[in-house]
């Protein structure tokens, strides 16, 4: 039996206590910027979709407003052109997936040039690479806190789930009608397990109807499982022709395309270290529609497997690599290389590969599950969401560290079953999931540094008070 999580029982209560005025708190939150989101956007269906208008100030502090117009079928790209080298073609560009036999791919080492090496320097020295200007000026009077401080930023993600009729007619896959709810269940599951970190998510846009978005629906199945096929091409590969058109209020909100089933794909879904901020066809998410779907991975019953996927890739987008190294490399036999030290987490220990990949892979798992089953957590989700939060600002989190669960022995630590941002069994992830101090540091500085837009408004959209501020239209005349 694993230790306990918490050692004082009392002490758990209080935590539960605390922790669901909390969340009862951020959903009020939520569903307040949800209702001033609404009313400023298209809702799934429309075929003519409505357009999109927001304010901003212009230059020189005349106090007068310029108005942008998006359609929700044309990407909004606003910039000088010789600043971000937006014109350029990718040059490189890291991708990563998540699943069972998938390892990096050939496409591992393909970066954008715009992501330039970036790394956390946690005694306060400059970060390498350059920093980008914002695209949306921010509301007048709004300064975003610096990353150093770890702000509140609630991030908008836009779904849009990708379908086919059947021979008879019918939509598919089954199910797909309750893509938006499964959806909205998912972030929900995401949100308890980024509580502590300072990031959070929200559903701003569900898009799942092919009548109203044409672009959703492909011809057969066999043309909608070819979007996520058995090779390492990804969604953007085969399907991706959609991204640029139809990407919503890009960078500030995430875009999560849905489509394929395993088999034939290998992995669950896939992100970009970090999410590119000028392109969003490197920034974006793909994920697998048994990911999404209740009847798969995004219940209960697959250790909300799904919710762990989708909570994956958000990091990577907002700029968490592995812990583990990938596979072919050096490192990945002799340990002489900690895999996200490069980037300045150096708070997970050196890992010689992911935990489902170990000899010991086996054990490990029915060492996670006796963990989940025995008090304190005893299976309760409720329970061991609260116990993921109190850990997610912790400094370190030793419960996750066994001395028979170590890859490099030569080097210190032990491998961490149930870091968010290794390959692990869902129920670990359930258990003993976490991130580490230097990773929450990580995304905050990363974000600030590569998305100015959604670190900004992400700030103001999780400020009760200037929620109105950050998403509403312009004042009417
Ligand atoms: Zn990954």
């Amino acid at each position: 039996m694993g230790p306990p999580l918490v050692a004082d029982p009392d002490a758990a209560d209080l935590v539960t206590a605390e922790l669901v005025l909390d969340v009862a708190l951020s959903l009020e939150r939520i569903t307040q910027l949800l209702l001033k989101l609404a009313s400023s956007m298209p809702s799934g269906g429309h075929t003519e979709p409505l357009r999109e208008v927001a304010g901003v100030p212009l230059g020189g502090g005349s106090g007068q407003l310029g108005f942008l117009v998006s359609r929700p079928y044309e990407p909004l790209v606003v910039g000088e052109a010789d600043q971000y080298g937006m014109w350029q073609p990718p040059q490189q560009q890291r991708v990563t997936g998540w699943g069972p036999g998938f390892s990096g791919g050939p496409d591992a080492g393909r970066r954008r040039g715009l992501q330039e090496p970036f790394r956390l320097d946690r005694s306060g020295g400059d970060v390498l690479g350059r920093r980008l200007a914002p695209l949306f000026p921010l509301p007048p009077g709004f300064v975003p806190t610096d990353p150093a401080a770890q702000p509140n930023v609630l991030v908008p993600t836009v779904w849009h789930f990708l379908s086919y009729r059947d021979d008879d007619g019918s939509l598919g896959p089954p199910g797909i009608r309750g893509a938006c709810a499964a959806a909205t269940r998912m972030t929900a599951l995401a949100n308890q397990r980024l509580a502590g970190s300072g990031f959070a998510v929200a559903v701003r846009e569900c898009r799942a109807d092919p009548e109203g978005y044409r672009y959703l629906l492909k011809p057969s199945r066999d043309a909608w499982l070819a979007c996520a096929p058995a090779s390492d091409d990804y969604f953007y590969d085969t399907c991706g022709s959609i991204i640029r058109t139809s990407v919503v209020d890009f960078p500030r909100s995430i875009n999560i395309y849905v489509a394929g089933e395993m088999p034939p794909s290998t992995m669950w879904g896939y992100g970009f270290v970090p999410g590119a901020a000028d392109d969003p066809f490197w920034g974006h998410i793909g994920l697998l529609w048994d990911t999404v779907s209740p009847d798969s991975q995004n219940s209960p019953d697959a250790y909300e497997s799904g919710a762990f996927t989708l909570l994956h890739e958000l990091l990577h987008h907002w700029g968490l690599p592995h812990t583990f190294p990938p596979e072919g490399t050096p490192a990945n036999t002799s340990c002489e290389q900690d895999a996200d030290a490069s980037r300045g987490v150096r708070d997970t220990p050196t890992v010689s590969a992911p935990v489902w990949s170990q000899p010991w892979a086996t054990a490990a798992f029915f060492s996670c599950l006796r963990t989940w089953e025995a008090p304190p957590l005893q299976g309760d989700w409720g329970a061991s969401a609260s116990a993921a939060s109190a850990r997610a600002a912790a400094a370190g989190f030793a419960d996750d560290q066994l001395s028979r669960f170590d890859s490099c022995p030569q080097r210190p630590g032990f491998d961490q079953l149930g870091n968010y941002m290794t390959y692990s069994w869902p129920v670990c992830l359930a258990a003993l999931g976490h991130v580490t101090p230097d990773q929450v540091a990580l995304m905050h500085a990363m974000t600030a540094h590569v998305n100015p837009d959604m670190y900004g408004w992400g700030q103001c959209a999780s400020t009760a008070t200037t929620t109105a501020a950050a998403f509403a239209g312009p004042a009417t005349a």
